[in-house]
């Protein structure tokens, strides 16, 4: 509405205008005309009343152009560009949603894969600067396969949400707590140091061993292995994944539901 006002405020002036400079030629030439008469001879006070009524006539087909031509096509002008805005806009709109969907994890709102490594490289690269320590998180569920097994799949799902729930809840603000993938989940705990990293796993791994999942008139437990790594920021990506998975799989072979750094 405003912008709409915006355009059209120019060309009523111009409207306004031509009327004012058309009525001004109009009297100019009545209060001229009464002055010439008794001096002037006839050609040169033809010649004053045609080069009035020609710019009188111009001004006036300026005026229909601009009312029926130039003013239309801008209201026009002014339609489609507000279109083609609410459709940018729109569009805009989309992709971001689409963008978020590509980085959430459908089943439980969580990080996934894409965001963590994305997230993990700029860590990396970030701590590694100022020489402060970046804590990762790998867990995997135990024997998960049975629960799907036992109960089904939508119920693992449930047991999967609220799993997802709890390293939530016990995680900082700061931390990226992403699901990898399976009951696979991983998180960034930025400027978190060995001893404190061990501490917040074996938290997190208690946590978990206490659940009581109640999905279905069951109530189901579950635990979970973990392997932890501390970097400075020295070591790559893929390098840094590699320990935390050693590190897993040696939780797994010595006994699941523990943490190995
Ligand atoms: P381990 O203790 O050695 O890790 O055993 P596990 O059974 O947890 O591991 P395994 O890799 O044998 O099985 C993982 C299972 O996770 C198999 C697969 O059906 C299940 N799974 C993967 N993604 C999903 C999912 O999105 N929903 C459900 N309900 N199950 C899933
Ligand atoms: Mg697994
Ligand atoms: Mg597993």
């Amino acid at each position: 509405m405003m912008k709409r006002m915006k355009s059209e405020l120019p060309v009523a002036l111009l409207i306004i205008m031509m009327i004012a400079a058309a009525s001004a030629l109009y009297i100019d030439n009545g209060l001229i005309k009464g002055v010439l008469d008794e001096s002037a001879d006839a050609k040169v006070l033809r010649l004053h009343g045609f080069l009035t009524y020609s710019s009188i006539a111009c001004l006036a087909a300026g005026l229909v152009l601009t009312v029926f031509w130039i003013w239309p096509l801008m209201q026009h002008h002014t339609k489609e560009q507000g279109k083609l805005q609410s459709l940018t806009g729109l569009l805009k709109e989309r992709s971001q949603k689409l963008e978020t969907e590509a980085l959430t994890d459908a089943l439980t709102g969580m990080h996934n894969r894409r965001f963590f490594d994305e997230a993990l490289s700029q860590y990396l690269a970030e701590f590694g600067r100022i020489g402060k320590p970046v804590g990762l998180v790998l867990i995997d569920l135990d024997h998960f396969k049975s629960i799907n097994d036992n109960y089904g799949h939508d119920v693992g799902d449930e047991v999967l949400r609220s799993v997802a729930l709890c390293l939530f809840e016990f995680s900082r603000y700061h931390d990226v707590v992403a699901r990898l993938g399976g009951e696979e989940f991983a998180i960034i705990a930025p400027n978190m140091g060995h001893d404190e990293l061990r501490r917040f796993a074996d938290r997190l791994r208690a946590e978990i061993a206490g659940l009581q999942i109640a999905v279905a008139g069951n109530v189901i437990n579950i635990t979970a292995s973990f392997g932890i790594h501390v970097t400075f920021g020295k070591e790559t990506p893929q390098a840094i994944m590699k320990r935390v998975d050693v590190n897993l799989y040696r939780a797994k072979q010595t006994g699941r539901n523990l943490v190995c750094a």
